[in-house]
Order: C-alpha cells, then sequence, then structure tokens
C-alpha cells in the first residue's frame, strides 16, 4: 500500500470511490449537513462516529418491548435485557482481537480504567511506579494520579511519564526500552494509549508487552483511540487488561458504553482485589441473593451493574456494520484513504503545515495531526467555515481522520483542496 500511486485530481478521486468495494457503507450513516444541504466533509470519527442510520430502529425496539412488557421484557424481550450484553461481546472481541472470555461492554472509559487499576496496579514499596505517556490524555492522568495518592504514594515519586527526545513529537521504542529496563525493578504497572490521540503515533503494543513482562511489570492499554481504527490481537500479544470507549471509531453515539478487556490467563486469578457489585456476580446464582460474592470468569466478573440496554441497542447498531464490512477490508482501505490524504497534504508545497503522525503505516491509524507553524488557529477557523469538521488541538495541531466506513477519497481530496485554499 506504500507503493500505491495517487494523483492529484478530483477525477482520480471518485474512481477511488467508485471502486472501493466499501462504497455503500457510507449510506448506513447519517452525514452531517451544511446550511446549503451539502454534506459536511466530516473528519471527526476519531472524536464522535457519526450516526448508523439503523440506530433509530435499534432503540424502538427496546423502547416497544419496555412499552409492552414492562419488568418482563429482562427475559421476554426480543432481545431479552437479561442477556443483552453478551450480543456484542463475540463483535466486540473480534474488534480488539481477543476472546469471548477475555471482553465485555460496560460502564464508560474513565471509570473501567479505574475498576482495573484496582485489580492491576498493587503497588509496593519497591515497585510502585506508573509509566504513562507525558501527553497522555488527560482523563488517563488524573485516572493514574488519583490511583498513586490512593495507595498512599506521591506521583511525584511514582509516576513516569515518557517523553519523546528534545525537538521530537514521537516516541522511540527503543526509548520507551531504555526507561523500562533503567527503572525496571521499581515499576509496577504499565499503562499507555494504542494510539495517542495527539500526534496519532500507533505503538508497538506486543514489542511493549514483550519489555514490560521482562521487568515484571503488568502490561495495559487505553484504546480509546485505537479500537475501530487499528488491527488490534490484544489475546496474542499477551495484553494483561485494556480498556476503551465506543463512541469515537465504534461510533455507539455520544457517552456511549465503553469496553474492556482483561487477558484469559487472568480469568480465574479471583485473589485479584476488585471492587463487585451483582452484575459480576456468576449468573447461575446471581439472583440467589446470596450475601457472598462469586465472581463470573473472565472479563464479564469485572461488571458491577446491569448495563444500560438502549446505549446497548446503538453499539449493537454500529457493531452489526463493523461484522458486515469486515476488520480486514476497513483496515485495508484506512490505509489507502490515509495514504491519499498523506499524499495530497505533501502535494501542498507550504512550510506553514506539516505533519506530525507517523508515515510508517504500522505506526498509525486512520488519523493525521497537522501542525500549524505559529499556531495560526486562523486556518481552521477558515476550513471550518468551508464545511470542513476536524479539530484543533492546542497548542498547534488540526486533528483529521477519514474513517472507512463512511469517508470518501472525494471527501479526502475536498479537505486538501479547501485547505490549500485557505492557506493561499
Ligand atoms: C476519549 C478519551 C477518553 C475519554 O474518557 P471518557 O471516560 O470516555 O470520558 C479517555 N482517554 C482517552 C485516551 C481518550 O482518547
Amino acid at each position: 500500500m506504500e507503493n500505491a500511486v495517487f494523483e492529484n485530481t478530483y477525477s482520480f478521486a471518485a474512481e477511488m470511490d467508485a471502486s472501493d468495494k466499501l462504497k455503500n457503507f457510507r449510506d448506513k450513516f447519517y452525514i452531517p449537513r451544511q446550511a446549503d444541504g451539502e454534506d459536511v466533509i466530516y473528519l471527526t470519527g476519531n472524536s464522535l462516529g457519526l450516526q448508523p442510520k439503523t440506530v433509530r430502529g435499534y432503540i424502538e425496539q427496546e423502547l416497544k418491548d419496555w412499552e409492552k412488557l414492562g419488568v418482563e421484557g429482562h427475559f421476554n424481550a426480543k432481545n431479552p435485557w437479561m442477556p443483552y450484553h453478551e450480543f456484542v461481546t463475540k463483535q466486540m472481541a473480534n474488534v480488539v482481537g481477543a476472546r469471548a472470555v477475555e471482553t465485555v461492554v460496560m460502564n464508560s472509559l474513565t471509570v473501567n480504567l479505574h475498576l482495573l487499576l484496582v485489580s492491576f496496579y498493587r503497588p509496593t514499596n519497591e515497585r510502585h511506579k506508573i509509566v504513562i505517556e507525558a501527553n497522555a490524555f488527560p482523563s488517563d492522568q488524573y485516572a493514574v494520579q488519583s490511583q498513586i495518592k490512593f495507595h498512599g504514594f506521591d506521583f511525584k515519586d511514582s509516576l513516569i511519564e515518557l517523553k519523546p527526545r528534545d525537538n521530537e513529537t514521537l516516541l522511540r521504542i527503543e526509548d520507551i526500552e531504555e526507561t523500562l529496563l533503567e527503572n525496571g525493578d521499581s515499576i509496577a504497572l504499565i499503562l499507555l494509549g494504542g494510539v495517542n490521540y495527539y500526534t496519532g503515533q500507533a505503538f508497538d503494543i506486543k514489542r511493549i508487552v514483550e519489555i514490560g513482562h521482562k521487568i515484571g511489570a503488568l502490561v495495559g492499554f487505553d484504546l480509546a483511540h485505537a479500537a475501530g481504527n487499528i488491527e488490534l490481537n490484544l489475546h496474542d500479544w499477551n495484553a494483561d487488561f485494556a480498556a476503551w470507549c465506543s463512541y469515537k471509531y465504534l461510533n455507539s453515539g455520544p457517552g456511549g458504553i465503553a469496553g474492556i478487556f482483561v487477558h484469559e490467563r487472568h480469568a480465574e486469578n479471583f485473589d485479584l482485589p476488585r471492587f463487585t457489585g451483582w452484575w459480576g456476580h456468576d449468573k447461575e446464582t446471581r439472583f440467589l441473593m446470596g450475601s457472598d460474592f462469586v465472581p463470573i470468569k473472565g472479563a464479564e466478573g469485572w461488571q458491577l451493574s446491569n448495563p444500560p440496554i438502549l446505549q446497548l441497542a446503538v453499539l449493537k447498531a454500529s457493531l452489526d456494520i463493523f461484522e458486515e464490512a469486515g476488520m480486514g477490508n476497513l483496515f485495508e482501505k484506512s490505509k489507502r484513504l490515509t495514504g491519499f490524504l498523506e499524499y495530497l497534504l505533501g502535494e501542498i508545497d507550504d512550510e506553514r503545515i506539516s505533519v506530525i503522525t507517523p508515515s510508517n503505516t504500522e505506526e498509525r491509524g486512520c488519523q493525521l495531526s497537522i501542525r500549524v507553524r505559529n499556531a495560526d488557529k486562523n486556518l481552521f477557523k477558515a476550513i471550518s467555515d468551508k464545511g470542513v469538521i476536524a479539530d484543533w488541538r492546542e497548542p498547534d495541531v488540526i486533528r483529521v481522520a477519514p474513517v472507512p466506513l463512511y469517508n470518501s477519497f472525494t471527501d479526502v481530496f475536498k479537505f486538501a483542496e479547501i485547505l490549500k485554499n485557505c492557506l493561499d
């Protein structure tokens, strides 16, 4: 794919669309419109995925069953609510390369990070450090700092932040390795993003897990920007745990229900401390309402509450579309689409902009982060006025993410033209 030959013309983009085997999937989503009725150029599927047109029907089914059945919908609804979360387990597991026993959907992302840290961050006086990215998403930083504090440690001593070299923007795997080996004995946990939300850099999860385990640490990932965006094989890569939200690439709607992964080797490790609730209790005996907690084996044992069915319905609508499209097809198109965007940005000969995301397709997903010289936000305002929905991240970056399910090659072409014109 790196050798793909692109042309900088509208007709080339239109031909790419015509021969795209996923081209009909765009029509399964509502694309927001501009005032004149034209589709916007939506490049923020990394922030909030668009609404599948099937969502309303999926929700209506549950509203109807609630209307007609009341509490009996738990067992008698068309999609019984009692096991409803199980209906998405396999599809979600497939998105992250996990086994069913390793995956469950529940809560939201930061909540899940805390629940997993309760189990997988167990500091001792010798081993108490957590390794994160220096520019990790703020919620992850807050979660980790508060967990360190909760255990009676000071995050100034117990937090290692991985920083790029001076005058560089991306983290190098050899520098990550060096930091991990240097601090080996004192590191309890490594918690990195799968794809950094700011730079779009995808980390070598397999390698990081290998190094982490070599030094005796546990290794977890925040896959908010990775799930549904890059190929993941969490089981084979041996990660201990992971958490992700589903409203970004997975289109489950604002605040949608999130996912977790706990590797199978921890499935029956019931000695791990955990915060518990009735939904994590053995299903056979849950309704005997006994006072002793008996966890379900695997990820399901981390559930606390009975889940929000309407949110699950939205997620189901979206995951059905992912299944129909096929993850392999999506990743293949994604590489081509983002490759085209990278090519077109390269054709804009203007030193005010540069792409900070890795050019190696193994080290990124669909997002490209464009650095704007002198942090001139007027450029962002100008493209927004022309119908582009992208996002501006302080201090100086425009993030754009053409997603393979609903973005087209002509979207990408039009975006590049608008950017070029706004620079002129
Ligand atoms: C989007 C995102 C979040 C958001 O957390 P919520 O709990 O869903 O509000 C957290 N961490 C990362 C890395 C993110 O990209």
